[in-house]
């Protein structure tokens, strides 16, 4: 009797599935692929899934699922499904590519703040030869980075390389060279009063949600700046805006937000001291991905243990 052929069924918005679809039939031609919405497919036939926020309650729906691959670092749109099935495996996308995309983002605007790069952009378009502001010294310039991750633990050490002071925040104590840690809720306050450019990568859990407001804010050394590439929901906007305009905070770079795509109407848009991207900090490699999933089915396939799966209980 021939063995069954596995099915794959890619769950992500139509318009985006012909990134993957390709690369994930050259790096496994064994499996069977589906896209949600698009083909038609058993259920019961399911084995894989390869997403980034399926709509909620589908993954219950799989009788024979094994596994889930998520195309982001994050996966808070997981968690964000009461439905999930918690019995099965949530293995999050973990690449060197991703941390170097995100440490890239990361860097470049700890140094536009640092560098007062703005400011010499509005003299250039004055014609105005300003030589007048002098930089904060490097070596007095504290950046603290909420999340010792994958992602923070990269960028801490790209900055610590451009010998910024560097801090890192976690759950659990870290060892990295170059970076004094701080963990728990215990040594928050502590951290964040040390950090004057802080940056957040933590993912969303219930314990993360809205980490930055204004009483973290407050915590902070005046004139800090504030790098959010984590989630939206890491951020009230409003106490933000508070915290810039009373002249508390120096200002802020955003990749993400609490509604995406952000509102026309959103007043972060035009706000003079906020820098807005529209979560691009990393754009993550289609090919990589796929392997990655790919990987983790080589690995069940073989019997041997997967790596980088979610503990559903932490939330990340
Ligand atoms: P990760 O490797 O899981 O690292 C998460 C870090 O956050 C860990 O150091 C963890 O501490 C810490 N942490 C979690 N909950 C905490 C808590 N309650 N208190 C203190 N520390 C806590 O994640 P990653 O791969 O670096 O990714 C981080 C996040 O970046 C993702 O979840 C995603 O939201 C975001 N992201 C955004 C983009 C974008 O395009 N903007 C792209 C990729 C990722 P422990 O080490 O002690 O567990």
């Amino acid at each position: 009797m021939t063995a069954r052929q596995k099915t794959l069924l890619l769950a992500v918005p139509i318009n985006w599935a012909s990134l993957w679809t390709t690369p994930i039939a050259q790096a496994a031609p064994h499996l069977k692929l589906a896209v949600h919405g698009r083909d038609a497919y058993d259920p019961g036939e399911i084995d894989y899934v390869v997403s980034f926020r399926p709509p909620p309650g589908l993954l219950k729906g799989f009788p024979k699922l094994q596994a889930v691959f998520s195309l982001g670092a994050g996966v808070d749109g997981f968690m964000a499904d009461p439905d999930f099935p918690k019995h099965v495996p949530l293995v999050r996308f973990v690449h060197r590519s991703l941390s170097r995309e995100m440490a890239q983002y990361i860097v470049l605007h700890v140094l536009t703040f640092h560098r007062q790069q703005r400011y010499f952009e509005t003299a250039q378009a004055e014609r105005k030869w300003r030589q007048t502001i002098p930089p904060r010294k490097t070596e007095d310039t504290r950046v603290g980075v909420l999340g010792l991750g994958e992602i923070g633990t990269m960028a801490a050490e790209r900055l610590r390389d451009l010998d910024f002071p560097m801090l890192g925040w976690s759950r659990t104590r870290k060892d990295v060279k170059g970076v004094r840690s701080f963990a728990g809720l215990g040594e928050l306050e502590t951290f964040l009063s040390q950090s004057d450019i802080l940056v957040c990568v933590l993912p969303l859990t219930s314990d993360t949600r809205h980490i930055l407001n204004a009483k973290t804010f407050k915590m902070l050394p005046a004139g800090t700046y504030v790098i959010n590439v984590a989630r939206g929901g890491h951020l009230k906007e409003d106490d933000l805006i508070a915290a810039i305009d009373s002249g508390h905070l120096a200002g802020a770079a955003l990749d993400v937000f609490e509604t995406e795509p952000l509102p026309e109407t959103s007043p972060l848009w035009a706000h003079p001291k906020i820098s807005i991207t529209p979560h691009i900090a990393a754009l993550s490699d289609p090919q990589a991905m796929a392997q990655v999933a790919i990987d983790g089915i080589e690995r069940l396939e073989s019997g041997r243990p997967l790596v980088n799966v979610v503990d559903l209980a932490r939330g990340y």
